[in-house]
């Protein structure tokens, strides 16, 4: 991926971000997957100890969340949850049929931003990223660019 270059109030250059495109192959048709791992160890490629991770998902029919993952309970309630809230037949006129998965995506978002602390994610103890599956199974990607020094 190219360097996006990114200026301060001075106009100039401050920093860069690297942003780093990693593969998310799903295999559900809905399917929360744990990446924290994944972008935990692009984070310490880096080496920076001190600033910020943004994780992006460029899709409409998926998601991206943080919540907990010491259970893995939590993760088949909330797809359950938002099975309930929004139903795969509805009042829907998206001729693809998918239009639970896209309401599901706007739902959970498409962005995480985590502090990076003593080159750490400062995740909470309970704390996971997760990339939210909603209409597979699919080959997805999600960009990882860290700030910092
Ligand atoms: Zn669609």
């Amino acid at each position: 991926m190219s360097n996006i270059f990114l200026r301060n109030s001075k106009g100039t250059t401050s920093e860069h971000v690297k942003w780093i495109k990693l593969e998310v192959p799903t295999s559900s048709r809905t399917q929360l997957i744990d990446i924290t791992n994944l972008v935990a160890a692009e984070l310490s490629k880096t080496g920076v100890k001190n600033g910020t991770c943004s994780v992006y998902m460029p899709h409409t029919t998926a998601g991206l969340t943080i919540n907990e993952n010491a259970d893995p309970d939590v993760a088949r309630d909330i797809l359950a949850g938002l099975a309930h809230l929004v139903p795969v037949t509805g009042d829907y006129r998206h001729a693809e049929g998918n239009s639970d998965a896209h309401i599901k995506a706007s739902l959970m978002g498409c962005s995480l931003r985590v502090p990076v602390i003593d080159g750490r994610l400062a995740l909470g103890t309970w704390q996971a990223l997760y990339f939210c599956e909603f209409d597979g199974p699919r080959h997805r990607h999600v960009l990882i660019g860290i700030t910092g020094e």
